[in-house]
Formats: C-alpha cells, structure tokens, sequence
C-alpha cells in the first residue's frame, strides 16, 4: 500500500451508463483512500460494487444469496461442485489448478446461514484477470457433472471390513467435512443459538449439512438450485483494489454476456418476534471416561435491530462491546465473578451475519441447573447498569475501538478487501447502502451527536432491546459422553437396515459407481482441457524479493529495530525478550504468563481499570512466544546456539496516543501486580478453556505439532507453548490451583528474570510522526524495566521420536507424520520448499482428499523449525492415510515431476513467500527474519535459487531426503479411542502410544 491518503479520482459519473452498465451512484470515502461505484448491468440486474484505492492486491468476489430449504447441506455442496469445472473450463478441479498455477494471493469460497460467496485476488494484473475470468465462469456455468456431486457431496461405497467383509457406509468430502464439525461443542452450540432464535426462517437448517440428513440430497435438486439462485439476476459482484472501473466493467460486460434478466426471489424473510422468552436444550460430544460435571455451556441471546437500520445496529454494537468487549464490560465482569461458570460462553458477543441482528453471551464450563441462576444473574445486571448509567469511559473506549478498527490496514490470513467485503454484506445482502459501515468518521459523529442529544441514550436502548424485548433464549447446551457412539450404532443401523434392503442387482451397482468414481478421480484430464485455463509461466514472475525497510540502532545495549511504512496513523511496537535462559519445566508457563502480565492490575491500579485504559488509548496489548533456527547453522546438530527464543509484547495504539500507550505498556512490565488470585485463576481457567476449543477444529495442527516436538528444540518449545502439552500444562494447573500456593511466587520471578533490558530487542513499525514519538518516548519505557543479568542458555532436553495416538472425542481422524528436516541456508532447502508444495498439490491432495474421501490432504515444510511434516484434515481413514505418506518417495520416484506441474510449484512456493502483508504483519516479519538471520541477501539467494531449480534436481533431493529421513521421523494421530486401538494393532509401523485428552 502506497503513502498516498486521499481517494483517487472519479473516473465515471454518477447517472451516467457506459458498456452497458447504469452507474448508480459515486461517493469518496477518505478515511479508508476510497472511491466507491455501485453500478448495475443493465440487462441482467447483477449488482456491482468496485472499492477503487491504491492497494495493488485486487480482489473480485461473486456473491449469491442462497437460502437453504432443509439441512441437506445444498449450498455447501454447490458451493464444492461449481469449482469443478465449466463448460469452457473441463479441468475436474479447476479450484486446484487455479490454486497451484497462479500468484492467487486468496482464493476460496464461503457458504454462509444465507449467502455464498467466492472471492478471489491478486497483485499481478493478468494474473487477476486470469482467475476471475474463470472464477466468475465456473460460477455461472458449471459443469455439476453427476461424478462431482458424489464425490464432493454423498455416494454409498463399500468399505473393507474386519475379515474382509464389506460394510455399506456414506462417503463424500462435504459429509466428512461435516461430521468433523458436528463434533466440535464451538460449533454445536452456534448452530443450536442459530436455528432456535429463528425458527421460523432459513436460519433453522443448516447451510453446512447435517451429516443425517446430507445423503437425503439428490442431483437434480442440486441442479435446479444452481439454475435458480446463481443466475447474474441474483448476483452482487463485490471489487476492490487499484485497477480502474472502466477495466473492470469491459470484462464483466463479457463475462455477463448472454445471460437474460430472470426474476428471482431469494429474499430472506424476517424472523417475527416473540410474544414471551423461549429456551432450548442440546447436547455435545465429550469423551466416553470424561467426567461430565461442569462442563454445560449456558447461553443468553437476544434478536435484535435488522441489519439495515444501520444506525440502531452501530449503537447496539457499542452496547455490546460496553457489556462484555473488555474486562471493565459489567456484564463480562459479574459473570466471570460469580463464579458460576469458568468462563464466557464462546457464543459471547454481537453477530451481524443474519438478516436481525443478535447479540449473545452466557458462561461455559456450568451445569444444566445452573441456567436459571446464570439468566437471573445477566437480567439483573442489565438492569443495574440502566439504573446506575453506563461508564462513561467503558462508551469513550468503544468508540476509539470503532475509530481503531475503522483505520487500520488489517491484512492476515486474507486480503484487506475481505474486511471491506465483509462489512459491505452486512447491508447489501439485505437490500440496505453497502457503503454504511466502511465510513466510520460518520459513524462516530452520528453516535455522539445522539449521545449529546440524549444523555440516556444507551441505557434507554439497553432497556428497550434487551430488558423489555421478549425475543430471548436461553439455551443450554449439556455434555453427551455416549453421543458420539449412540449416533455411529445408529449409523451403522441404518446402513445395515438398507444394505437388507437391497437386491444382489443394486449391491453390485453400488460396487460398480464406486468403481467408476474412482476411475473418474485418477483419470488425468485430457491435455486440451488443462491448457483451456490461463496460467502464468516462471519467466513471468519478478526476480526481486521485496524489502522491508528497516534501520537499527542500539541504545545502551539494547537493540532497536525500525520500519518506516504507511500506516494510517497506527504505530505498533514490539518488546522482545530472550526467553532460552528458561529452564525447560518452566517453559509451558510461558503463554501464561504472558497472559498474566498483559491482563492484571499494575501501578496500583486494579484490573478493570487497567482494561479500561487500554480499550480507551490503545488497540490491545498482546503477548506471543517464538522459536526458530538461525539461518545457516548446522541445524539440528548444533542446538541450542543455533537457536533463539523469544517473548514478544505488542502494543498497537493510534499515533496520537503513543505517549499514554506507552505509558500503559510500562506500568504492565514494570509495575505489574499479580497477586490478585481471583482473577488469575479466571484468567487461567479462561485460557484452558479456549485452548481445549481449539483441538478439535485444527486437529491436522496439532498433530503436526505433536510429531515434530522430538525432531528439533524450536519445534519442542512450539509443541511446549502451543501444542497439546501446553493444555495438559493448563489443565494440570487448573486442577492445582488454588492450592499451589507458591505459583504466584514463581511466576513473579520467572516475570523478573525474564521482562529486563538483557538482551531485549524493540521494533517499531509505523510512518515518520509515530517513529519519531516511540524513539522520544523510548529510554523513560526502558527505564521502568530492570537492567538484569546475563545468563546461561539452557541446554536442550534430550528427545526421542515416539509415535502417539491421542484420544478425543471425533468422528473423524487428523493423521501426521513429521520428519527432521534441512534449516535455512542448507542446500536443499529450496528444493524441498517446492517438493513440500507439489507434493501438497498433487500426489497428497489426490491419495488424500480426492480418493480418500478426507477434507484435506498435504504436506508443510517448515525450515524455521527444521521440520517437513505429511497431514490429513477430517479423514475418515488411519492407516491408509499412514501408507500414502510411506509411499510418497516411492510415488515421486516412479513419477517424477512434469514440466507444467514443476512449473506450478514454483510459482506456488514464490506466491506463498510473496504473500501479501499489512503493515503490522511487516514490522513481525523483519523482527522474525532478524531474529533467524534472514537476511535479504539470503532471501533473494533463496528466491533465485527456486527460480533456477531443475525438476530432475527437485525430485532427487526430495527422494533422497524422504529415504533418509523417514527412519527418523515420528507419527502423531488424534482420533476416537475405537479407531486408535484399531491402527495401533494392524498398523506396520509398530504401536501408536495411546493417550487420552481429557476435555476438563
Ligand atoms: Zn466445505
């Protein structure tokens, strides 16, 4: 993003119509370096809506609303199938080759309650074009061949049985994508909060599919939906970046060519609202020895204002984040004290993704019975906080949140014009101005102005939307030890009900499309329908690496990093300490502590005015752990000088605040208090309990983590901080506490030992003005900060490769076998990047997801950590996917690479190095690649040598390395206890080491 901060230029003309398209309206907003065109094809009606600025990452979306008619799960499977091919574009999965033969720097789909959307972008032109020509084709003219939606969707298969007797059972990617979901309690209770606050709309199915009710879906219900709800006359195009409109509407004149204007009614009806309050009950999984007390999860919700009226919405937003959004919120603050529960229900906060907005929270960790006291409790709060008026600094704080949020260039896991795009839906989904909450300036000023009119204004609202509207669930939602085996005995039934039921003549026919499936995924398309899709070629992609500017300083001892780069007035600086002098059992108390520091009282303050301040000047504080390899060591040999481990402070604050800011994040370092034990062990219960959230929906990561710990000590400290050992650290100290009554000691010398100018390193990343406070405000921040001492590193603890099987309560497997693996500045690490990425692309994700039915299949190499490790996601197979990972060298070797998919590797592996980042994912980025020696020498050393990679040379190496290596490596799977005992006895490999992660 450039320095530029005003809108460019209007290029067209509100009232005006050019290439067939009205342009309805023209409007610049500043504050974001936005011009806005809504526009309308003029002969189909698809609405059009371009964000033109000066972010080269552009980004085109297509955006349908999709009401579902039952739990089928239609929408998501379309969602799957229409990437599979058009017409013009025969390719079988076109959403790969897009994937892998482009610089995408987004590409995906999403099905929402009501909505489906499919986004793509880039920062090379032709490369953008590329993709949303076909993008925007397989959209509107997919193949939806019958082959597809059995693959993607539901097809009966026979398995192999014990003794080799054949079992009729349901496969398909969708419906294993699924049953992974409905075994997540995050995602159960969502669900339930959804379909019982709106029972008499779309919201009570589900968009995603109920595993039962999924097989129920036929092909020509599938057909009809897509010719229905995906016709350009149901279509809201969403654009963003710097490519003129005029470009834009020549390309999509073509792309919407042919097409007539239909009348499509996929409105979203209004949920009417209740006379009286309701409540629901449902259950979750947990596992079969886990002990279900305190475990329910109560929730409170609440139907809200529509999302058009917008002004009612952004204030009842403001509500939310009084009530609940920091740890000064009332509502957050008697909850959590009340100590009826362990922590704030996930569900917790205001939700905009439906037509009536809602606003939910409740605790997690109860009991059933406790719901009564948990609603009586959230009532009454309300009513005191009307009776005794909303803090005025807790309103102030939102606001700045509102401002914070509003200016910041946010650019992690996707584009910034996804954020955009986000906030556009709210409203336009709706029929309502999509520019509403894009100008937040506005926003602020409408707020205040009401506020100034009317003193009481948030607490005659709190009275009107929450205490007075009869719109109210309460839901319950209890743990289920035997509900994951009720519903497979009743699986199992059922398919042993119709497999009766069938005639020697059907059995063989399934036995026969099963067969012809398979002969459908492993034919490769023909040569004519590959070359049908645009690619990019390695001659086309820039040599250079990009360079984040960065200066350094040193300031008595103390290493300062700088970045200058545009912000929008938003500085960010970060406090790294050297944490390799911990011992190794002190290690996993790491996360927490960080926690600690950050989130309790300091400088005599207690913690809810601590969290005030913060809301009120900063935009959060925030903790993280690292570890890595430093480039061009010998590795894994030579730990732990080769090494560093580092504890990281952010602080983010607007420029004007970078005084005060400063000041807070002083007073937390150095003055901080944590002798407060109420609140530490809610703090503690509240990080066990998120974490423990966190296994289920990110299975594959965890095991991946797992597998590696033994292979190198970045990878142990990362499985220590942010693997399954750090959970049964937290649960082990939840279980502890509070009877360890020297922990508060310990953490306070640990803090003491660590939080000193030995060894610090400050980075600072923001324009000139913010750069030059921060450096101003520097030595009075370091002087509150202990000089402390030189110490020794710790040695490593010694290690061993053990093959793990982890017990939790899924319906599905995350299988991982990790192996030790070249850092940084080894010969081979190049070409390993780019055999990790094909071997991703083609033989994992074939083997894997297309034949083996998992959601998903892949390989990651990591040479920070030194570890190459193989994947599966939601996969309804173990020992299977355990051959398919044995069998990768011997595939690569009795294959080879050809030239087209060689060449997609590379340009993935560039893509993947030049994904884009924001300002703040910049200054982490130069702080890390010091830290690890990435210099950019080396870096551009690295960038030519997968330029110049021969595909002889990357096969060889690969082969070489996966032959050696694979003596070393260690497998971890997590899965239901059944499905463990069943591998570790047939699995070749040796035994798996079997544990359970209780869920407590
Ligand atoms: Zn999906």
């Amino acid at each position: 993003m450039s320095e530029s901060s005003v809108c460019p230029q209007p290029r067209l003309t509100t009232g005006e119509t050019t290439a067939g398209f009205q342009i309805k309206r023209v409007v610049g907003i500043p504050e974001i370096r936005v011009t806005a065109y809504e526009m309308e094809h003029q002969t189909t009606g698809a609405q059009i809506l371009h964000l033109h600025c000066d972010d080269r990452e552009n980004l085109f979306a297509v955006a349908f609303r999709t009401p579902p008619r039952n739990s089928t799960g239609l929408p998501h499977i379309l969602e799957h199938a229409v990437l599979a091919g058009s017409e013009r574009y025969p390719v079988k999965d076109a959403f790969n080759e897009l994937l892998r033969g482009s610089l995408q720097t987004f590409i995906n789909a999403f099905t929402y309650p009501d909505k489906t959307i499919y986004p793509v972008a880039s920062q090379v032109k032709a490369d953008f074009y590329n993709l949303a020509r076909v993008y925007a084709d397989l959209v509107f003219r997919p193949r939806l061949l019958v082959e597809t939606f059995r693959q993607e969707g539901h097809h009966l298969a026979w398995s192999e049985g014990q003794e080799g007797k054949r079992t009729l059972t349901v496969s398909g990617i969708v419906y294993n994508e699924m049953k992974g979901a409905y075994s997540s309690p995050d995602n159960l209770m969502y669900k339930a909060l959804q379909e019982n606050l709106f029972p008499d709309t779309v919201y009570r199915f589900d968009s995603g599919g109920n595993p039962r009710d999924i097989p129920d879906l036929t092909h020509d219900d599938f057909r009809a939906f897509h010719r229905r709800f995906y016709s350009p006359a149901n279509a809201r195009i969403f654009i963003y970046g710097d490519i003129a409109p005029e470009e834009h509407l020549l390309f999509l004149q073509d792309v919407l060519q042919g097409f007539p204007r239909i009348s499509v009614n996929s409105s979203i009806p209004v949920q009417p609202r209740w006379e009286k309050p309701r409540t629901a009950k449902g259950v979750f999984p947990i596992g079969r020895e886990d002990d279900p007390r305190g475990k329910a999860n109560v929730n409170l919700a609440w139907m809200l204002a529509e999302n058009t009226d917008e002004e009612t919405v952004i204030l009842l937003e403001v509500i939310g984040s009084v009530l609940v959004g920091s740890a000064a919120g009332p509502l957050r603050k008697a909850l959590i004290d009340s100590g009826l529960g362990q922590d704030l229900s996930p569900v917790t906060g205001f939700e905009r993704d439906y037509r009536q907005t809602v606003f939910a929270v409740g605790l997690r960790g109860t009991d059933a019975d406790k719901a009564g006291k948990i609603e009586a409790l959230i009532l009454a709060t309300l009513e005191k906080v009307v009776r005794d008026g909303v803090d005025r600094e807790l309103i102030e704080g939102s606001l700045h949140q509102i401002e914070l949020q509003g200016r910041e260039i946010v650019r992690k896991n996707y584009p910034y014009g996804i954020v955009l795009m986000s906030r556009v839906f709210h409203t336009w989904m709706y029929d309502g101005d999509p520019l509403h909450s894009l100008n937040f300036p506005r926003l602020i000023a409408m707020i205040r102005r009401r506020w100034q009119e009317d003193p009481r204004l948030f607490e005659k609202l709190i009275q009107s939307w929450f205490l007075d509207n009869p719109h109210r669930l309460l839901s319950v939602m209890e743990p289920d030890r035997t509900l994951l085996e009720e519903e497979e005995t009743a699986f199992a039934k059922r398919m042993e009900a119709l497999s009766a039921t069938l005639s020697a003549e059907e059995k063989e026919r399934i036995a026969e499309e099963q067969e012809n499936l398979k002969a459908f995924q492993t034919t490769p398309d023909s040569p004519d329908a590959v070359a049908t899709l645009p690619r990019l070629k390695v001659r086309d992609i820039e040599r250079q690496v990009e360079i984040i500017p960065t200066e350094q300083a040193a300031m008595n001892g103390t290493k300062i990093l700088r970045h200058e780069l545009f912000t929008n007035g938003i500085a960010y600086l970060d406090l790294a300490f050297d944490v390799s002098t911990v011992a190794d059992d002190l290690q996993p108390c790491l996360p927490l502590l960080g926690k600690l520091v950050t989130q309790m009282g300091a400088a005599g303050r207690s913690y809810t005015e601590m969290a005030k301040l913060i809301a009120l000047k900063t935009g959060g504080i925030r903790p993280s752990v690292n570890a890595g390899f430093v480039a061009g060591g010998n590795g894994a040999s030579d730990f732990p000088r080769n090494s560093w481990q580092q504890m990281v402070f952010r602080l983010k604050a607007l420029d004007r605040n970078i005084p005060e800011a400063m000041e807070i994040l002083a007073d937390l370092l150095g003055a901080g208090d944590m002798t407060d034990r109420q609140r530490l062990r809610d703090l503690l219960l509240e990080k066990k309990n998120r974490f423990q959230a966190s296994i289920v929906p990110a299975g594959h990561i965890f095991a991946r983590r797992l597998a590696g710990a033994s292979l190198s000590l970045p990878a142990w400290r990362d499985e220590q901080w942010h693997g399954r050992y750090q959970l049964k650290y937290l649960q082990d100290l939840s279980g502890a506490f509070p009877d360890r009554e020297a922990l508060v000691e310990e953490l306070v010398q640990l803090k003491t030992s660590i939080l000193s100018r030995v060894g610090l390193t400050v980075n600072m990343t923001a324009g000139a003005a913010g750069l030059k406070v921060m450096s101003e405000r520097l030595p009075s921040l370091l002087t509150r900060l202990p000089v402390g001492r030189e110490k020794e590193k710790m040695p490593p603890p010694s290690l061993t490769p053990v093959n793990r099987g982890i017990v939790i309560p899924v319906q599905v497997s995350y299988v991982a076998q990790a192996l030790p693996a070249p850092i940084y500045g080894h010969r081979d690490t190049a070409a390993l990047m780019v055999a990790s990425r094909f071997l991703s692309n083609g033989y994992l994700y074939k083997s894997i997801r297309i034949q083996g039915g998992a959601y998903g299949g892949m390989s990651a190499y990591d040479p920070l950590l030194g570890v190459f490790a193989f994947m599966s996601y939601r996969d309804p197979h173990i020992s299977r996917t355990l051959r398919v990972y044995e069998e990768a060298a011997a595939a690569l070797e009795r294959e080879g690479i050809s030239g087209e998919d060689h060449e997609k590797a590379v340009i993935g592996t560039i893509g993947s190095l030049d994904r884009p980042m924001d300002p703040a994912g910049k200054g982490m980025a130069a702080l890390i690649r010091h830290l690890s020696s990435l210099t950019d020498a080396y870096r551009q050393h690295l960038r030519n040598e997968i330029l110049d990679l021969r595909r002889e040379d990357v096969r060889e190496t690969a082969v070489r390395f996966l032959e050696k290596a694979v003596g070393k490596s260690a497998v971890a799977v997590f899965s239901s206890e059944e499905r463990l005992r069943e591998t570790s006895e047939r699995w070749q490999g040796g035994k798996l080491h079997l544990e359970r992660l209780a869920m407590e």
